[in-house]
């Protein structure tokens, strides 16, 4: 099926509950969320890997995690601002894109995005780990299915991909898959 098509599936929806007042900004769920993704897992831990991020604003002392998200080639032409409880907060706070311009939720080596895949395991973990390491309850999980017409997504391999040729363009990277392929 390509790209665009549609089907009828049973999904199942991941819901990751994030109640930032219990936040105490322990970072836990960066440590395990980086060494669960390490390849071979669990065989380093560098937080700037994670698929989750804590925002610190030492002013009101508020910490806010934030889920990375989808890859976009190009920043947005706006800004949003949010205003919660008289709190103004940062532009780009709340957004878990991987864009260009900043360097969060990007792997740090090759500036490739880093998308929360909910921990996806085989077998299938019964929740993400950043959610089992969350002592405070920040938090928490729920799945529920519905039926639903979906758009096929391009999945995460496909994503790196379209990153690379963004950044590389198509013939430099079919020369480095080719140099790779004569290697073997
Ligand atoms: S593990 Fe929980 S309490 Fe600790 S920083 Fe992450 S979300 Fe906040
Ligand atoms: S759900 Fe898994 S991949 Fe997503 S941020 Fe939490 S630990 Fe990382």
């Amino acid at each position: 099926m390509n790209e665009g098509e549609f089907c009828k599936m049973k999904k199942k929806i991941k819901v990751i509950k994030i109640d930032a007042e219990k936040c105490n900004g322990c970072r836990a769920c960066e440590v395990i969320c980086s060494a669960f993704h390490a390849k071979p897992k669990y065989s380093s831990s560098n937080t700037a890997r994670s698929r989750i991020r804590i925002h610190f604003d030492p002013l009101r002392n508020v910490y806010i995690p934030v889920f990375s998200s989808f890859y976009t080639p190009a920043e947005c032409a706006s800004r949003n601002k949010y205003i919660i409880n008289g709190t103004e907060y940062d532009e780009c706070v709340f957004c878990g894109a991987s864009c260009p311009s900043r360097d969060l939720f990007k792997e740090p080596d090759s500036g490739l995005p880093l998308k929360c895949d909910s921990c996806e395991d085989d077998p299938p973990l019964e929740k993400p780990m950043c959610v089992q390491w969350c002592l405070a309850d920040a938090l928490t999980y729920e799945e529920r299915e519905e039926e639903a017409e979906e758009e096929v997504k391009l999945d995460e391999l496909e994503t790196g991909l379209e990153s690379l040729i963004d950044q590389f363009g198509w013939q430099k990277v079919i020369d480095t898959v080719a140099r790779l392929t004569q290697k073997d």
